[in-house]
């Protein structure tokens, strides 16, 4: 399997941390290859200068005795860091090599490189080896011979290997540190994103006329983003406002041009010696008009709705006694289709509440008025009221067409209808039920719906008692 991992998915602290680290590694890397090289380096020369030295000295002292038998440069001591053999102007080998000298087995016997300085390997330790030729006092410009030095790079080798332990060892522990560091960093610097987001967030959720605060006065990258948001909310809030302006506006307008037509279709239709063709559209444009006019009330509820400062006109009444008016101005309609109204209340009790009582009456006049149009005739309908601690509760249960459940979750939408020909027909607008949610939400209650096609719908609605 193919996995590629998806680097989009971690957070931005993540991604920020991940690439410091990165970065962080390949700086360390770099700058710990460039010690070692260096340190290295550092010990070849300083080696290179004391062989110089050493070589240096045993020229003098042979310059000094002017000698160069193999007795007397054989008895010149090899210690364990330094070797020292002697080769005749030819380059042949002259110092016996004795058994035990493991190391100087492995030297040439003879050099032809004369004036040479190198690095050699044997078994596991590192030795410098350098090559001089010397002179006698008594033929100063004839070579006499060539020493060859060999010096054991032990020490300078575990100084190396310590370096490069502490190095190893240090990589991964300032890594983690980093890590550590660099996520709060991360953390630290986004946290003021993260409050940006979640507040517009909320701006866009509840109302537009919060904005973010610049509480610290910022005037970096985030106090430039804060202004930046509250600008397009400023523009978008102005924009919001003067289209819901325009539709009250219009909504406003119609009403008088509409109830003007609707004068004139009455006037007309008291005429005598209309035509039964003529009454017929008369009568069709007086019902379109009552359609209209029932969506311009409707638009005009709804352009309250959208007011961020609208406040409800609060009075005390028996919620009981205005169902029962409701009821009393739906009968008729019922009555038309031969649908029984019923009504049970389960605590006897008053039902004292404080709200906005024509809003109220608002609301139920809708879910009555669905319950009625989606119910076939000879249907029922049941109203049951009931007590909470701090809610009335209230049931309008229908045994008409019910709602696809699929449908459940759309029929408090502006505008949304289930079937639209058919609610037309009953000069629906597709507003009541989003009106009605906006009623009891603005009381702080709730309105749910259960339904079950062709059984019927039951809609329930909580409010609060205050
Ligand atoms: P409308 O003006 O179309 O009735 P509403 O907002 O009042 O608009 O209702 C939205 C839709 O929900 C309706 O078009 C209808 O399809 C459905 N609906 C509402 N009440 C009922 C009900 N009691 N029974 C069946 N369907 C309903």
């Amino acid at each position: 399997m193919n996995k590629k991992l998806n680097y989009k998915k971690f957070s931005l602290k993540v991604n920020l941390t991940v690439w410091y680290i990165i970065i962080l590694l390949l700086v360390l890397i770099f700058f710990s290859s460039i010690l070692y090289l260096y340190l290295e380096e550092q010990l070849k020369q300083e080696v290179k200068n004391i062989l110089e030295l050493e070589i240096e000295n045993i020229k003098e002292e042979i310059k000094r005795f002017d000698n160069s038998n193999n007795n007397y440069l054989n008895s010149i001591i090899n210690n364990k860091n330094i070797k020292t053999v002697f080769y005749s102007k030819q380059g042949d080998l002259k110092t016996e090599i004795l058994k035990d000298d493991s190391i100087l087995k492995i030297i040439p016997k003879n050099i032809n490189k004369k004036n040479d300085f190198k690095i050699l390997k044997y078994q596991d330790n590192k030795w410098a080896l350098m090559v001089r030729p010397f002179y006698l006092s008594s033929k100063p410009e004839e070579k006499a011979g060539y020493i060859m030095m060999l010096y054991s790079l032990a020490k300078e080798e575990s100084m190396l290997k310590k370096l490069l332990l502490i190095l190893i060892i240090m990589i991964p522990i300032t890594l983690i540190l980093a890590s550590g560091g660099g996520y709060f960093l991360a953390n630290r610097a986004l946290k003021a994103i993260d409050i940006i987001s979640t507040t517009a967030e909320k701006i866009s959720q509840s109302n537009l006329s919060r904005r973010i605060s610049n509480s610290k006065n910022r005037e970096d990258e985030i106090g430039r983003l804060i202004k930046t948001l509250n600008n397009l909310f400023d523009r978008l809030e102005s924009s919001f406002y003067r289209q819901k302006q325009f539709n009250a506006d219009v909504s406003h307008e119609l009403r008088t041009p509409i109830s003007v037509i609707k004068a004139q279709v009455d006037e007309a239709l008291d005429e005598d010696e209309l035509t039964s063709e003529q009454k017929n559209i008369l009568l069709t444009i007086k019902k379109q008009i009552a359609q209209m006019n029932n969506l311009i009330s409707q638009m005009l509820i709804l352009a309250k709705a959208d007011e961020n400062n609208f406040e409800l006109d609060k009075e005390e009444f028996d919620l009981n006694i205005v169902v029962d008016t409701v009821i009393e101005e739906m009968n008729n309609l019922a009555l038309e289709k031969n649908i029984l109204i019923s009504k049970e209340i389960i605590v006897n009790d008053d039902f004292k509440i404080k709200a906005d009582l024509s809003l109220i009456t608002q609301l139920l006049l809708n879910i009555f008025d669905n319950a009625i149009k989606y119910t076939q005739t000879n249907g029922k309908i049941k109203i049951t009221l009931n007590k909470l601690d701090n809610y009335y509760k209230l049931n309008i249960i229908d045994n008409g067409i019910g709602i696809a459940k699929e449908n459940l979750t759309n029929i408090f939408k502006r505008f949304y209808r289930v079937d639209k020909s058919r609610s037309r027909e009953y000069g629906g607008t597709g507003l009541g039920l989003s009106i009605c949610n906006w009623i009891v939400n603005t009381h702080g209650g709730e309105i749910k719906v259960n339904s079950s096609l062709e059984e019927g719908s039951k809609f329930t609605i909580l409010l609060p008692k205050n």
